[in-house]
């Protein structure tokens, strides 16, 4: 029996780093992470130098001369630039101005920094600049895109022969795509005669992103009647047997569910639904009323896509020395992960947890057939030859251009870093991650949630002093969790999170810049059906660079 099942617990002495990781970790930040000018060409520019290691300085009246600009200039040059710099003063001034994500102590929501390789990579799209939307347009770009595509899939373990794929414009767009795949799947006339008339709704649970009400929005759905946000169980997954009964009620009065969004790794505490049991229950339901136009089940993974690249880790063997307690994380992910392949299609960002700049997403179907559904009628692209279209998704695209930086980047992050560098990296965040929440455990006044989600968000809760007279951050939390609305302890629940806020407010940023986060969790749900959130306070550990000590200073703190 695989040992490391057996461990739950999460203590510092689990989260001791080993130094066969720490080499292994070493290597992939000096290979990767070095923005090493001997090996990547685009560093070798003084100017982009100076802005990677901080060493412009502005005087005063410059940054004050190139603030005026930015808020009030309205005029394009008349006469050309004969200054033979490579770069203008202010989009260098800019350039400087711009959020470091290269900082240690950056670990906001779920940005990262893209590695080198990607980044190079990237350039080959800038300089000889395909167009994806079309063959003729793009020349082998479109096979590069293809190429990436089966990659994904087999890491997911869809059929590479089977699947397809495109790259667009951000994870809203992907799953923008889920959506529209669904409706086109149940109803192919809506392509020509639109959704009026149509018995629908849409299935997607409350803590799913805020694209998934931006898109619907978007598709013209009436909110309050052709959309249900499913109800989530305490570690924000969605609630299988709430859906159940949404998805039966539908059914029941002759109402089409065209699509069901799913999540892999939510934006705050990367819950992550059960994709494999919610498949089923689909199969389920529509053979019990006896649906031919099953829903289309997307998931959004923006995030945790990164996830797959464990996939085959050998949690035994551990050849990159992983520590104890991220071995037990990893062991209660893998179940989870493999729901991926079950799913009609998914999300997967680079730009996030795959170290590839903006913007590098890209839409993963299972079945290419799937895209034909999308497909537009052929007289409205009058512009393009007929036998070329075939050769690209140009009749079933959203957009019209598409760029091809995203896919160059993400092609040459995975080429360079390889399934074990993107392990290195990511056990590295996770480690950070475990190694927190286990240093907050160890303070009386913090309450960490969603633990048991294990991924690279740590979220908690902070108590006052006083309130922890009578009991432990735990007791509280759970009493939180039963709050109802109009009770007195209501003002104890808004009164901590006054504490935390201020508490928050005054550390602003100090040691890891964390965000503030709305809902972390939320409380049972009444009679109607109604719950509160509860707001907190989260760190995302994608950085490659934060490092032990940027957390115990952290830490510190409380
Ligand atoms: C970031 C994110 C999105 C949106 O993706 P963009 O690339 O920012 O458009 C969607 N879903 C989840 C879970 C995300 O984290």
């Amino acid at each position: 029996m695989n040992e490391v099942m057996l461990c739950t617990t999460n203590d510092l002495s689990e989260n001791q780093l080993r130094p066969d990781f720490q080499n292994h970790y070493q290597t992939v930040i000096s290979r990767f992470f070095n923005r090493d000018p001997e090996i990547w060409p685009v560093y070798q520019s003084q100017d982009i130098h100076n802005l990677i290691h901080h060493k412009e300085s502005f005087s005063g009246s410059q940054q004050h001369y190139f603030h005026h600009q930015l808020k009030h200039r309205t005029d394009i040059p008349h006469n050309m630039c004969t200054d033979q710099r490579p770069f203008d003063p202010l989009a260098l001034f800019v350039a400087h101005g711009c959020k470091d994500w290269q900082d240690p102590k950056a670990v906001e929501n779920v940005i990262s920094t893209p590695c080198d390789p990607a980044i190079q990579g990237a350039t080959l799209a800038t300089i000889t600049n395909p167009n994806l939307v079309y063959k003729e347009y793009a020349g082998l770009a479109t096979d590069l895109e293809q190429l990436v595509v089966r990659q994904i899939a087999q890491l997911a373990g869809y059929d590479p022969s089977q699947a397809g794929g495109l790259f667009t414009q951000g994870g809203t767009f992907c799953n923008l795509y889920g959506y529209l795949l669904g409706l086109r799947k149940t109803f192919p006339d809506s392509i020509v005669n639109g959704l009026q008339n149509k018995q629908l709704c849409m299935l997607n649970s409350e803590s799913g992103h805020y694209s998934n009400m931006t898109n619907l929005t978007l598709l013209g759905l009436d909110m309050n009647h052709q959309v249900i946000r499913v109800h989530i169980n305490e570690q924000n997954q969605i609630c299988i047997n709430d859906l159940r009964r949404r998805l039966e009620e539908c059914y029941k009065q002759g109402i089409q569910v065209p699509t069901i969004m799913l999540t892999f790794g939510t934006t705050d505490t990367f819950a992550i639904d059960d994709i494999k049991q919610v498949c089923q229950l689909r199969d389920d339901v529509c053979r019990k009323y006896q649906i031919t136009r099953k829903p289309h089940i997307h998931v959004d993974a923006a995030v945790g896509w990164s996830l797959l690249f464990f996939r085959h880790y050998d949690l035994n063997e551990n050849p990159l020395s992983i520590n104890q307690a991220t071995l037990n994380s990893l062991n209660a992910l893998k179940p989870l992960t493999e729901g991926i392949r079950y799913a009609d299609s998914f999300t997967v960002d680079f730009q996030k947890w795959g170290y590839v700049p903006y913007t590098a997403s890209l839409l993963m179907i299972k079945n290419k057939q799937d895209m034909e559904a999308l497909k537009q009628d052929a007289s409205y692209f009058t512009y393009f030859e007929h036998e070329v279209q075939k050769k690209t998704h140009l009749q079933s695209t959203i957009e019209c251009s598409r760029g091809a930086t995203g896919v160059f980047a993400a092609y040459s992050a995975l080429q360079h870093m390889g399934i074990e560098g993107y392990q290195t990296i990511i056990a590295h965040g996770l480690q950070n991650a475990n190694y927190m929440r286990a240093k907050l455990n160890e303070h009386p006044r913090c309450k960490v949630v969603c633990a048991e989600n294990h991924g690279p968000s740590v979220v908690f809760r902070l108590y006052p002093e006083q309130a922890l007279q009578n009991d432990d951050s735990t007791h509280l939390f759970r009493s939180e969790q039963h709050i109802t609305e109009g009770h007195q302890s209501m003002d104890d629940l808004i009164q901590t999170t006054l504490y935390h806020r201020n508490h928050f407010n005054r550390r602003k940023g100090c040691y890891l810049k964390t965000n503030w986060v709305e809902s972390i969790a939320r409380t049972s749900y009444d009679k109607n059906d109604h719950c509160l959130y509860l707001p907190g306070e989260k760190a995302v550990f994608l950085n490659p660079y934060t490092s032990r000590a940027d957390i115990d200073k952290f830490c510190a703190q409380f």
